[in-house]
């Protein structure tokens, strides 16, 4: 009924990415385990996977139409919004300093600098010249030298990002300031392809797009069932129920590099242009939508957890599992 296969490997990749933090710590972590279990015997649930924005995105639905629906509009947004698309807004706005950009760019421009502003730096989408500068972007990680990364510095700052909503354009105050809307995009995609679903007529679907997932209605009349899968041993660290609720995880174990025992994730503090030491290991955020889960849990992940609360407590709908790095 349901293919296995593809998913298989995925959750081997992402295990064994995990194995830096697994032997370091004792207790549960990370990888979100789907769970598809379909309550009526005979009710067929179709589960198909495809390679979007940079990671496997997986739907389940008893529609069978609710795949290609979901495809379709989380590979539109790539092709707005993905910094490794050249002729999206935000590449062609990192080449040349200033785009006429569609009202979706501006609005998530408008929502990461709230997010900015929200969490006093931590999540900062002009962040994108460190993480060019430790590799993340073409994937040849090193570490680079202090002036290096001072020089950085100066490119970052939402305030260097400059929004003329009423002429439609966005502007980046120099060149060299960039935009790398990595940690919040797929959320906002899974949300806008949840919409293109409820248009179309589709009550019940779960989407995981990386570290990101929505769960549509229900799964057979009950919630869907999001286990969170320990990496020590077989075990589960618990179970998520949800119906119409976004989840989001962020953890360093996603992309990293180890130099002499040292490990540099791909989620930098842009307050000190390093790689995020807070001693999370992992966040995953319950939300009502897309965006404000996957823009929290990076943003909490760089706070660490005392300040990382402090700001989901802004957030009175959203539910906050912090994994210490111990
Ligand atoms: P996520 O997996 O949602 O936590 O997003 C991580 C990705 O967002 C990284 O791979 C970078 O592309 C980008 N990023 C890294 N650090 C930050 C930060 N402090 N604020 C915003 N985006 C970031
Ligand atoms: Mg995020």
């Amino acid at each position: 009924m349901l293919k296995y296969q593809k998913t298989e490997v995925r959750e081997q990749t992402a295990e064994k990415k995990a194995t830096w933090y697994c032997q370091l710590i004792s207790f549960f972590v990370f990888c979100l385990l789907i769970s598809v279990t379909c309550g009526c015997q005979n009710r067929q649930v179709y589960k198909v996977n495809r390679v979007l924005m940079g990671t496997f995105v997986e739907v389940a639905s008893s529609d069978k139409g609710a795949a290609d629906i979901v495809f379709k509009e989380i590979a539109r947004i790539e092709r707005l919004l993905s910094k490794y698309v050249p002729e999206s807004e935000i590449s062609r706005l990192n080449k040349n300093g200033a785009v006429n950009a569609s009202p979706e760019t501006l609005y998530i421009l408008d929502k990461a600098k709230e997010f900015c502003r929200l969490s006093e730096g931590a999540f900062d989408v002009t962040v994108a010249p460190l993480v060019d500068l430790w590799g993340f972007t073409d994937k040849q990680y090193r570490l680079p030298q202090e002036a290096q990364i001072l020089q950085a510095r100066k490119f970052v700052g939402s305030e260097n990002m400059i929004l003329l909503r009423e002429n439609n354009v966005v502007k980046l105050r120099s060149l060299g300031v960039k935009i790398d809307l990595g940690a919040i995009a797929k959320g906002y995609a899974v949300d806008c392809a949840v919409g293109k679903l409820r248009e179309a007529g589709v009550k019940n679907c779960l989407i995981a797009a990386g570290g990101q997932i929505y769960c549509l209605g229900s799964n057979s009349g009950k919630p869907w069932k999001i286990a969170i899968r320990s990496c020590q041993g077989k075990g589960l660290a618990g179970y998520l129920k949800l119906k119409d609720q976004a989840v989001s995880t962020s953890g360093g174990y996603e992309q990293y590099f180890v130099v002499k025992d040292k490990y540099y994730s791909h989620i930098i503090d842009p307050r000190t242009g390093y790689p995020a030491s807070s001693g999370i290991a992992s966040v995953t955020v319950v939300a009502s939508d897309g965006l404000t889960a996957d823009a929290l849990s990076t943003a909490i992940y760089v706070l660490g957890k005392e300040k990382g609360m402090l700001l989901a407590a802004k957030f009175p709908a959203v539910e906050v599992k912090i994994m210490d790095n111990q």
